[in-house]
C-alpha cells in the first residue's frame, strides 16, 4: 500500500505539510492516511489520501466501536476537511505569513523523543527519567486517543519510570537512604532493566504506528 510519490509531493506541497484537519505544521512528521481504508476498497489513488498530523492519525482510527464514545470521523466528513483545507491554502495563501497558534510537534510527537530520552537514562544509575511530556500528552488528552494496547504500554512504561524515580530519590535522600541500605544493587538493576524493556515495548508500538501508512515521511 502506497500512494505515488510524486503525487504524495505535489499532495505535500499543496497541503503546506499541515494537517488538514487540526492546521498543524508537521514538518517531516507528516502522514498520509488512506481516508477509506484498504480492507474497506479504499486504493492507492492519490484523491483516497489525507495528509495528517500523528494526533490527528490517531483520532481517526482509534474510535472504539465496542465502547463508542464521542463521533467517530466518517469518510465523507474526512474527504471534507481535506477539500476545504486545499482551498484555504490555495485561495488564502496570506495566512501563511500569521503566526499560527499552534505549530508545535503535538504532544505524541514529543513523547516519543522523551521515550527514547529514558531508554539512554536507564543506564545510567541515579539519574531520574523524565515524565514531562508523558504529562503535557495526559493533560492534553492525546493518549485517551490511542489503541488500547498501545496506551497500556506506555502507561505501564510510565509506571515503571515512576517507580524508579522514587527509588532513586529515596536513595538520594538522607532520611531515607540508610533504611534503603540492605537493598541489593542487583534489585536496582532489575527494576532498571524492567523499566528499559517497559520503555522500549511503548516505544516501538508508537513509532510502528507511526511508520504505518505513511510513506511520505520516506
Ligand atoms: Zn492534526
Amino acid at each position: 500500500m502506497a500512494f505515488d510519490r510524486d503525487e504524495v509531493a505535489d499532495l505535500l506541497a499543496k497541503c503546506h505539510r499541515r494537517c488538514c484537519i487540526c492546521h498543524r505544521f508537521c514538518g517531516f512528521k507528516m502522514e498520509t492516511d488512506h481516508m477509506r481504508p484498504a480492507g474497506e476498497g479504499g486504493t492507492d489513488d492519490i484523491d483516497n489520501a489525507l495528509p495528517v498530523c500523528f494526533e490527528c492519525h490517531s483520532e481517526i482510527h482509534c474510535y472504539n466501536t465496542d465502547h463508542p464514545r464521542g463521533r467517530k470521523f466518517t469518510e465523507k466528513e474526512l474527504r471534507l476537511h481535506k477539500e476545504q483545507w486545499l482551498n484555504i491554502c490555495k485561495k488564502n495563501p496570506e495566512i501563511f505569513s500569521q503566526p499560527f497558534q499552534s505549530s508545535d510537534a503535538g504532544p505524541l510527537n514529543s513523547l516519543i523523543d522523551e521515550l527514547e530520552y529514558n531508554m539512554h537514562a536507564c543506564n545510567c544509575l541515579g539519574s531520574s527519567l523524565s515524565t514531562s511530556q508523558f504529562d503535557e500528552a495526559l493533560r492534553k488528552g492525546s493518549i485517551s486517543l490511542l489503541e488500547p494496547e498501545m496506551k497500556k504500554k506506555i502507561n505501564s512504561a510510565y509506571s515503571e519510570i515512576n517507580r524508579l524515580n522514587q527509588l532513586f530519590y529515596a536513595l538520594n535522600n538522607e532520611s531515607t537512604k540508610d533504611r534503603l541500605q540492605g537493598y541489593k544493587r542487583v534489585q536496582i538493576d532489575k527494576n532498571k532493566a524492567n523499566t528499559k524493556q517497559a520503555i522500549i515495548n511503548a516505544h516501538s508500538s508508537l513509532l510502528s504506528f507511526l511508520q504505518k501508512d505513511t510513506e511520505a515521511s520516506e
